[in-house]
């Protein structure tokens, strides 16, 4: 079988890294989770759903004659990314961390880092009575359900579970990218007091952090989880340059 690099996808980096793959005809299989409804197709093959963890993805990786990986999945998806490490470790496959940089604060910036959405939760409720931009995703808005004090403007892709959501709120659905315009009026439109954030990085969803700044609105920010120490690239470029080199060395 023709030896394929299987790129863990989910971000807009994983799209980008499979439309210039398959551009150069290289055999591309992109796997997403399935936890958005419709989410947007990458170029080349597409599975989705999870393996079942590191041994099974391991198996599938031997079955399906994969000759490197590109871990290109979200900053804030640490599970799949500890499972991609010990799957190809036992395997000996070639693998590969794609990640969009951080962001870091500039001036004017009013930014709290937190460790976690407990934090983030707490850093909130220590602000006293407030109308809280919640840009976090729909995962982990537990934190935030007992929290009667705080009004909440909660914007996901998809519908979160209404029993674990703070009672005063209004959920928008949205997938961006967004605006700087879009993300001031939305501030101003909803009298927003703070903004609670991933560090997810990246030009697509940093327009709200602009926008912040330029009303002098706080922000709290939740750091990272720690990554294993992979080889690690920034961008999509490198990473193709770098799959194409293994799917060469795998085929011949
Ligand atoms: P996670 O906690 O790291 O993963 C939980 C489980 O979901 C994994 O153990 C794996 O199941 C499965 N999984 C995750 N990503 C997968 C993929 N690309 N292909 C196949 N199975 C996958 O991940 P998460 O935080 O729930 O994120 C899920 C997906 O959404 C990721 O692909 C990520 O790129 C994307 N995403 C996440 C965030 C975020 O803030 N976390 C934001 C935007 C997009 P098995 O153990 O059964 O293999």
């Amino acid at each position: 079988m023709t030896a394929r690099v299987l790129i863990l996808a989910g971000t807009a980096e994983a799209r980008a890294l499979a439309d210039l793959l398959c551009g150069d005809g290289i055999p591309t299989i992109s796997s997403l989770a399935g936890r958005v409804s419709r989410p947007r197709v990458p170029a080349g093959e597409l599975r989705v759903g999870g393996f079942g963890g590191p041994e099974a993805l391991a198996a599938w990786l031997a079955l399906h004659s994969i000759a490197a990986v590109v871990d290109a999945t979200h900053p804030f998806a640490a599970q799949i990314s500890r499972s991609a490490r010990q799957a190809t470790s036992h395997g000996g496959v070639p693998l590969l961390r794609l990640e969009r940089p951080g962001w870091t604060s500039g001036r004017g910036d009013r930014w709290t880092w937190v460790s976690d959405l407990t934090e983030a939760a707490a850093a909130v409720r220590a602000r006293g009575p407030a109308r809280v931009f919640l840009t976090t995703g729909r995962q982990g808005l537990a934190a935030f359900a007992g929290d009667a004090a705080n009004w909440y403007l909660i914007r996901c892709v998809d519908p979160p579970h209404a029993a674990a959501l703070p009672r005063r709120r209004l959920v928008v659905l949205d997938r961006g990218p967004y605006t700087f315009p879009g993300e001031c009026a939305m501030l101003a439109d909803h009298a927003i007091d703070v903004l609670v954030t991933k560090d997810s990085g990246g030009r697509l969803t940093e327009a709200k952090l602009l926008a912040a700044r330029a009303r002098s609105l706080p922000v709290v920010i939740v750091r990272r989880p720690p990554h294993a120490e992979v080889p690690t690239v920034a961008t999509p470029a490198e990473a193709s340059v770098w799959a194409r080199r293994h799917v060469a060395a795998g085929s011949g």
